[in-house]
Formats: C-alpha cells, structure tokens, sequence
C-alpha cells in the first residue's frame, strides 16, 4: 500500500509536469466501465484508442487502481467514468485529476438530471449511481460521452453527432424491446430479488419490485436481518426465483434460498445478471446491449416458469 501511495504521488506529479502524449495520432480515451466504453466505441470507433479499467466479472465499488491504471490514466487526452461515488475506491484519483485540471475527465452518469435520479438511502446528498440499467436515463450519460468527445477533439465533431444519433435511437428501441419482453411476467410474480442493489432504475422503467441483501455498494455488509427478512417475503409471495450477480459473490443469495428451503419453499436461483460489469467481450453479454437482453431475457424465464 505505501508503494501504490507513493506511485499515485509520482504519477500524478508527472501528469502535472509534462504533457500528454499522443502516439499514431489518435486520442487515448481511458474509460472505467464496459458500458462507458461501449458508447465510445460505437460513438468514435477506431477514432479512438479505448481503453477500459474494469474488466468482466469486476466489482466498480471495491476496485482500487493498479499501477497499470495509473499509467493509462496519465497518458489519456480523455478520461470518462460514471461518478455518483460507483467508483469509490478511484474516488482520490479522480478528486487530483479534477484539482489539477490537466485532462478531461467527465462523470457521465452525473448529467443525468438530479429529478431522474434515485436518492441513495442512509447517504446524505447523494443518488444511486447504476443508472445505466434504464435506456432512457442512459441516454444522458451517452450524451455527455458524445460531447466530451467533440470537446477533445472538434475536427470528429461530425462523425460523433452522425453516429451518437444511431447509438440514442437504438437505445430508445432496446427500451421499447425490453418493455414488451418484461410484460410477459405476470403481475404478482414481478418481485426481483438480487445480492445487491443494482437494478432500482430497472425495476422503475419496467414495472419490477426490487428487493437486495445488499445495498446500493457491495461494499456494505449483508446483514442477517436483512436474510431473514427478504426470506420471509420470497416465501410470503411463493417467489419462484432469485438471482446472483456475476461481480458480486454468490454466498448471500445462496442464503436465502437455504433459509427458504428450511421452511419448506424451493425457490430456484434464476441466473446470473450483470450488474455492475458486462461479460466476456465475445459472449452474448459482451455489449451494453447484449447485456441488457440477457438481464431481461433472464429475469423473464425464471419468473414465468
Ligand atoms: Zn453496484
């Protein structure tokens, strides 16, 4: 730890000292999350050279900056990351590269207006950062992605408008597409039950209760009274299936079901969701989009079965 402290000092010393360099001409855009990037992507394409921190299967709450990071994020002409505290442990970074202003960094999720935002409980001040799981808040974020983008680099600024607009309207139609599929729950089945608190703007935009063991960080503990509790109303409600998350671990879900079960009701884990991360760049989850389908897909078929 006194290593990385004092190499978050050198690099961001550096980054004070000299400025950024730029190889084969194009932009270096570092952004945290594959959702963040699979905008930029679409947005910029080859434009750009893109580089994502957070992995597959990687927890944005917990995460803390390797000394690689730390060197992409000094040589980035642009730097975009959702902010509303999901990346708590890059908070400090992030607070030095702002004082110091050097490079655009841009905390997309925090342009989407404050009255679509969600209040996080227990935290003054502050607003539940997993909006990315509503297409119609998303458009926001996509939108500050778009214009930093032209602030960078205004000779793009065509080509970002042209394929941003391609890039919104597809989200306006997964919404639509994602609507007619949640419609097919029934109505007193529509109770989704995940290990943390990731799926509030889903479950508004679609019409599902959310229930969680955690809560909006898996950085907070997962008590047993909350067990119990979420217990009693998957077996109240004769809940057919709950659902682990693929950056969170298994253990607390798997506690509700055995406590379901001890009463005598099986309640199935209906699938993994991606919560906080997408999947394996060449799996169906891979895009933003695809992502979104299997989280509805799956949500769906355990919950009508
Ligand atoms: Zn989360």
């Amino acid at each position: 730890m006194q290593f990385r402290t004092v190499l978050v000092g050198i690099v961001l010393f550096v980054l004070t000292a000299c400025a950024t360099p730029v190889t084969d001409g194009r932009l270096r855009v570092v952004a945290t999350t594959g959702q963040i990037s699979d905008a930029v992507r679409a947005i910029a394409g080859d434009r750009v050279l893109l580089r994502t921190l957070l992995g597959p299967g990687i927890d944005p709450h917990t995460y803390i900056a390797t000394e690689s990071d730390l060197f992409a994020l000094q040589e980035a002409n642009l730097i975009l990351y959702n902010g509303l505290h999901l990346e708590a442990g890059l908070s400090r970074v992030f607070e030095n590269i702002h004082r110091r202003g050097y490079v655009r960094a841009v905390a997309v999720a925090e342009a989407v207006p404050q009255h679509l935002l969600l209040e996080w409980p227990d935290h003054d001040k502050a607003y539940d950062p997993h909006v990315w799981h509503d297409p119609q808040r998303w458009r926001y974020a996509v939108i500050a992605i778009r214009d930093a983008l032209i602030a960078v680099d205004p000779a793009g600024s065509e080509i970002y408008q042209q394929r941003s607009e391609r890039y919104l309207a597809d989200l306006q139609a997964l919404d639509r597409e994602l609507r007619m599929m949640a419609e097919r729950i029934p109505p007193e089945r529509r109770i989704l039950v995940t290990a943390h608190d990731a799926f509030r703007y889903f479950g508004q935009a679609y019409g599902l209760r959310v229930e969680a063991v955690q809560g909006i960080s898996t950085a907070t503990e997962a008590s047993a009274s909350t067990i119990r509790a979420l217990t009693e109303l998957v077996v109240t409600n004769r809940i057919p299936a709950i659902f682990v998350e693929t950056s969170v671990s298994p253990r607390t879900i798997e506690a509700v079901q055995n406590a379901a079960r001890a009463v005598g009701h099986e309640v199935r884990v209906g699938g993994a969701l991606y919560s906080d991360s997408l999947g394996e760049p060449d799996g169906p989850a891979g895009t933003y989009f695809g992502m979104m389908r299997h989280n509805m897909q799956t949500i769906v078929e355990a919950l009508t079965s």
